[in-house]
């Protein structure tokens, strides 16, 4: 029986991209080849928020008492080593138990299952298709996997999902990391990964801007994963994981989109349920 490091595991709506408005349970797995400080800060400067909040990691039992953060990841304890003991390694077993205790009707009906993280492709792929073929979950009709499109599909995963794909629908929604985020162009925007995720299933790009640069950067990542010949989508969606940040620029990100002829998506977590864990 696999394993999965689950940080968080809930029921709400998708608030983001191709989904938005659709009921779905997030299944968020722990760990990430990033750490994203520079969303919401000065070019080149790193936020400090996390840091401050892992002094306090004592104080915190579980997720829903974490502090939301206005700088820097905004899921950063599903991937920071100092806030590890909030995320229990579960087998699929127990996970599938959990997941039809949130699902409304107790089985899969109508609603979608977004795994997300941390980055849920790192290691976790060889854990999936022990939770996939688990009998509760074959009603299951779509899955999309929120990834920051770095990590390449190993070839039994990637096999597998094909097999999946047979009768129902998987998703890559790809949130491509641009500098504002303080990573590094070289690591984050890996065309012929995302190229790959695209022979498997529908595949989007989903931008997030805060800034004319950003918008600038976001041209040029565009240009590079059209030349490696994807095909898809692109979405762009403001910075924000609180409302106060959110509010300043989802407008001007919905006309850059208009301008760009690209998709705008909206953050409906935030003006929703404030952002906070578990929604
Ligand atoms: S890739 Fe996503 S989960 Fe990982 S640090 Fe960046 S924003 Fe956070």
């Amino acid at each position: 029986m696999s394993k999965l490091k689950i940080a968080e595991l809930f029921y709400s709506v998708q608030g983001e991209g191709r989904y938005m408005g659709v009921p779905s349970v997030f299944l968020r797995t722990f760990g990430c080849n990033f750490t994203c400080g520079g969303f919401g800060m000065p070019r080149g400067e790193m936020s400090a928020e996390r840091d401050a909040i892992a002094e306090r990691v004592v104080e915190f039992r579980d997720y829903n008492q974490l502090p939301l953060v206005s700088t820097g990841c905004d899921s950063y304890a599903s991937w920071d080593p100092r806030f590890r003991d909030l995320s229990p390694m579960l087998e699929t077993n127990a996970i599938v138990d959990r997941i039809m205790q949130i699902l409304p009707h107790r089985r899969w009906e109508e609603e979608h299952l977004v795994i997300t993280g941390g980055e849920p492709l790192l290691g976790w792929q060889r854990a999936y298709p022990d939770l996939l073929d688990h009998d509760s979950m074959h009603r299951l009709k779509e899955i999309t996997f929120e990834t920051n499109g770095t990590q390449p599909l190993s070839t039994e995963f990637k096999e597998y999902l094909l097999r999946w794909r047979a009768q129902r629908e998987i998703t890559f929604s790809v949130s491509a990391k641009l500098p504002g985020s303080g990573e590094r162009w070289k690591e984050a925007i890996v065309p012929e990964v995302v190229c790959e995720y695209e022979q498997v299933g529908y595949t989007y790009l989903k931008l997030v801007i805060a800034t004319e640069q950003d918008l600038a950067d976001a041209e040029r990542a565009v240009s590079e994963y059209r030349t490696a010949g994807f095909t898809g989508p692109v979405y762009v969606m403001p910075v924000g994981g609180v409302e106060r940040v959110y509010n300043l620029n989802n407008r001007a990100v919905a006309e850059m989109a208009m301008r760009k002829g690209w998709r705008y998506s909206d953050r409906l977590q935030v003006p929703l349920f404030k952002n906070e864990w578990g929604t």
